[in-house]
């Protein structure tokens, strides 16, 4: 997997549980921050899956995750991770500054509806191919939970009253956008 994100490997591992090896790019020597300056998440995942199976000449998938809330017309989207820097919250990837700023946008917001879209690019034998995971939910006021990451504490999924932060891993994986579409990669891959 073309990541070095450690929260997300660790993820993809127990949603896979032990019939599966997911090497990371540490486990491949790849130490470098992986270009992602694409607009949509599809382009971002396609460049990051490229980017290693064209430098390290391996097959391999990458993902890309977007919060798209809906009083705000989709965003924070492909500026997930960077939201709060790009308001002027603090640096990209603090979770803490993205959830202030997301928290601050929606202040007085009665309409929290938000979705989290994952997008898997799989790169084999020099092929593409697209996975997508969507899971609907609502972000709350405040941040409720310390289990998972990311906006994880303020993002609650449709009729479980519970933050992805308030859940056990088992039962965020059950039902998480990156799950659905791990899920469609590997139906894709038990298929050949
Ligand atoms: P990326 O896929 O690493 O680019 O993730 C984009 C942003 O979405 C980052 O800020 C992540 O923290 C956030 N994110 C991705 N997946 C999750 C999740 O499962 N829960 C909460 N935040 C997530």
């Amino acid at each position: 997997m073309a990541t070095n994100n450690e929260h997300k490997l660790r993820e993809i591992r127990q949603i896979l549980g032990e019939g599966f090896q997911v090497k990371g790019l540490a486990d491949i020597g790849c130490h470098e921050e992986i270009p992602e300056t694409c607009l949509t998440l599809e382009g971002n995942a396609l460049q990051k899956a490229h980017y290693v199976a064209d430098s390290f000449g391996l097959d391999c998938f990458a993902d890309d995750t977007g919060l798209e809330v809906e009083a705000l017309a989709g965003e924070p989207g492909v500026f997930t991770a960077r939201y709060g820097a790009l308001n002027g919250y603090g640096a990209e990837h603090d979770s803490d500054a993205n959830i202030r700023c997301l928290l601050d946008k929606l202040k007085g917001v009665r309409d929290r509806g938000a979705r989290f879209r994952t997008v898997i690019a799989l790169i084999q034998g020099g092929e593409e191919r697209l996975f997508e995971g969507v899971v609907e939910g609502r972000i709350t006021t405040e941040l409720r939970g310390t289990d998972g990451f990311g906006y994880d504490p303020v993002f609650e999924p449709e009729g479980t009253g519970l933050t992805f932060a308030e859940m056990g891993h088992e039962e965020k994986n059950r039902i998480s956008h990156r799950a659905l579409a791990v899920r469609k990669l590997i139906d894709y891959l038990q298929a050949l």
